[in-house]
Parts: C-alpha cells; sequence; structure tokens
C-alpha cells in the first residue's frame, strides 16, 4: 500500500504522524511510504532521517495526498487538506468530530473513510491511542506545577521534594487515572507528599496497590477535596467523566481557603475544567492568577514536548497502521472490531453512533 504522513498544518503543532522507524517497519513490509518534507522539523527530525529508512519525500501536501491510499497524521485535516481527500482514500488521525459540523461535512464531502484515533477502543474499555497523551500531560503536570511553584512565576516558592530538614512538597491529584497515576509517579519521585482522590474505590485501590505507600488514597467527597486543598501547595485536575464535561470539583470557594501563591494543574480543561475558576490557556502564556492561586490550564499539553508526544502517540498507532496496510483498510476493518469502533466516517456517511448524535446527523 501508498501511506503518507504530511507536515501538519494547525497552528502550533509539531508532531508528526509517522517516525523514521514507523516508515522502516512499513518499507519492510512491502509498502511505500510518503513523507511532506520537513514534516520532522519542529521536532528536530530531518528528510534524511526519514529517507534513510526508506522514505519518499513529497515536496508539498498536494502531491502526498495524491500519491497515497493511506493518510497517517496527527491532528483533525484542516479545511486545506479536506478538500484533498478523495473518496475511497483512508484517514487514520484524531478527529474530535462531535463538536466540529464543519469537519464532519468537509470530511462527507470528500467520501474518503476516517478513522479516528480517539475512538479506537481496547478489550478493557479503555482507549490505547488517546492514554499516551494522558501519560505525557500527567507526567508534565508535575514539571509545569514544579516550574509554577517559582517565587519568579507567581508561585509560594517551594521546592517540590523540600531539602534535609525542610519538609517537601503536598501535591494533590484529583482523579487516579491515567493522568492521575503519572503525575502521581513524577511527583512521588521527586520527593513530594501526594494524595489521590478518586471516587473509584476500584481504581484507589489499584492506585494504593500501585505505589505500596508511598502515597495517600482518599476517597472523592466535597469534604476531602475542601481539606486537601486547603493544605496542598499543587493541584493537579485529573478528573473524567467519559462522554461529560468535567465535573467542577474545586470552587472559587475553595480557592479562597488555599495558601496563596499554591498552584493549580487543570489538566481536564479539555473537557471544560475541573475548578470553577478555569480557562484555556496556551503554551505561550500558560498560567494566571485567580484568588491567589496561579492557574496552569494548557489544553494541548503534550503539544509542549512535541518529540516526546511523537514517539509515544506513533508507538501506539504502528500497530494499527500496520494492520491497515498489510491486509487492506477494509479487511482490516472488518476483522478488528475494536479499531472498527474507530471509523468515524464512510464514504459519504457517519458511520460512529455517537459521533452521529452529538452532530445530529443520520447513522
Ligand atoms: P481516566 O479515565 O484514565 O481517569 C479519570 C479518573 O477520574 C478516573 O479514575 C475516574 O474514576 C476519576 N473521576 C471521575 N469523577 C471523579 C470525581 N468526582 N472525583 C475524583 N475522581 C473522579 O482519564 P485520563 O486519561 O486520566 O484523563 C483525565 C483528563 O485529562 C481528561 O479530561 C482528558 O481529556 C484530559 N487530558 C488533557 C490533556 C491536556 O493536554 N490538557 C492531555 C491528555 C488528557
Amino acid at each position: 500500500m501508498r501511506i503518507g504522513s504530511p507536515r501538519e498544518i494547525k497552528v502550533h503543532e509539531y508532531r508528526v504522524g509517522l517516525t523514521p522507524a514507523g516508515v522502516g517497519e512499513l518499507v519492510a513490509h512491502g509498502h511505500e511510504v510518503w513523507i511532506e518534507t520537513d514534516a520532522g522539523a519542529g521536532i528536530g527530525v530531518s528528510d534524511e532521517a526519514y529517507r534513510k529508512l526508506g522514505a519518499q519525500i513529497a515536496t508539498s501536501a498536494e502531491e502526498l495526498f495524491s500519491h497515497v491510499e493511506l493518510v497517517v497524521k496527527v491532528k483533525e485535516p484542516q479545511p486545506h487538506e479536506c478538500a484533498l481527500l478523495r473518496e475511497g482514500q483512508a484517514l487514520f488521525t484524531y478527529l474530535h468530530l462531535a463538536p466540529d459540523p464543519q469537519q464532519a461535512q468537509a470530511l462527507l464531502a470528500s467520501r474518503c473513510i476516517a478513522i479516528a484515533y480517539e475512538t479506537v477502543v481496547d478489550g478493557h474499555g479503555g482507549l490505547p491511542l488517546l492514554a499516551p497523551m494522558s501519560e505525557v500531560a500527567g507526567r508534565m503536570a508535575i514539571q509545569a506545577g514544579a516550574h509554577a511553584l517559582e517565587k519568579s512565576q507567581g508561585g509560594i516558592g517551594v521546592l517540590l521534594g523540600g531539602v534535609p530538614g525542610v519538609a517537601p512538597a503536598e501535591v494533590l491529584v484529583i482523579g487516579g487515572g491515567v493522568v492521575g497515576t503519572h503525575a502521581a509517579r513524577v511527583a512521588v519521585g521527586m520527593g513530594a507528599r501526594v494524595t489521590v482522590l478518586d471516587r473509584s474505590l476500584a481504581r484507589l485501590k489499584q492506585v494504593d496497590e500501585m505505589f505500596e505507600g508511598r502515597l495517600v488514597t482518599l476517597y472523592s467527597t466535597r469534604d476531602a477535596i475542601g481539606r486537601c486543598t486547603a493544605s496542598a501547595d499543587l493541584v493537579i485536575g485529573a478528573v473524567l467523566v467519559p462522554g461529560a464535561a468535567a465535573p467542577r470539583l474545586v470552587t472559587r470557594e475553595h480557592l479562597r481557603n488555599m495558601k496563596r501563591g499554591a498552584v493549580i494543574v487543570d489538566v481536564a480543561i479539555d473537557q471544560g475544567g475541573c475548578f470553577e475558576t478555569s480557562r484555556p490557556t496556551t503554551h505561550d502564556a500558560p498560567t494566571y492568577v485567580e484568588e491567589g492561586v496561579v492557574h496552569y490550564c494548557v489544553a494541548n499539553m503534550p503539544g509542549g514536548v512535541a518529540r516526546t508526544s511523537t514517539f509515544a502517540l506513533t508507538n501506539a498507532t504502528l500497530p494499527f497502521v500496520l494492520a491497515l496496510a498489510d491486509k487492506g483498510v477494509a479487511r482490516a476493518l472488518l476483522e478488528d472490531a475494536l479499531l472498527r469502533e474507530g471509523l468515524n466516517v464512510h464514504t459519504g456517511r457517519i458511520t460512529h453512533r455517537a459521533v452521529a448524535e452529538s452532530l445530529g446527523l443520520e447513522y
């Protein structure tokens, strides 16, 4: 099959759909791989690196889209890219179609086959192509939070791990899922005192076993949130209620009881945020202060570490790309029900029930 990755054109998007190693695997399976020139420039991967592993370099998106049968990307196609898609061509990328009727119409009009990373499932109810970005965001949340705690950043001026003779900082993680456990892992590693709240007892049990007494787990109630936020130096918002906006668990009133210069990192901001005072920020201006508390609410945290994120994402997507290429798109989708959950658009029809319902379109 002919497979290709264009250079991402969404503002501040530096990730790329295929790495040189991924190209090497596909080429070893007998496929022809095209990469748009400078696709990896933002993460320090040259055209030459791709060429060495067997890629052909396309000089433009037009050239790439016209050559390939399967387009592997990162972000949803922009209007210019939608116009390049053609009937029967397959697209494998993050789509996030539900709130985006304009993109949905463009994909329907192209009559392409669009498979969305975010709706591919695994056998345990997880989302294997979203998880790597949650792992990145969780680990990064502590790095961002530790920086924001510095005095020059508006923070209280404490070092997360303390030093001998000085107590470490208190870190509260609300939500012990993928983001939460990865945040907890880094915070514990840096020597902070960590508490994880979750409303799933099963999850708390897993977290407790995972960390073997190196952190405290608590059932998430209003009272627990009130008490823990009041004493915390850094609070990570990492809750998710599937298919719904994030619950606003931490109120302005809670914030008024927090330490001046404490920091919150609201990772759940992409679902609206779990702090009443959260609003989305960008990597250019990641923080603002409200009620004396520093807020970090970057909606696309993994974009800040685009190189790590590219490798993390493509590790998870590559087996699916190989299956699509080796078997052909139709057979791969027919044989793999988990991958088939990713199918959102097929030659002019929306083929994912929840996406169709959100868009008010026929399924
Ligand atoms: P997850 O499903 O693995 O974990 C969410 C956890 O929240 C679950 O354990 C759940 O039991 C818990 N939870 C739900 N309601 C709760 C409550 N009231 N109190 C305490 N815990 C509660 O999800 P995840 O992959 O860890 O993602 C967490 C959030 O981070 C999501 O909103 C996701 O979209 C977001 N995210 C944001 C970025 C970013 O760049 N900002 C990147 C990746 C993920």
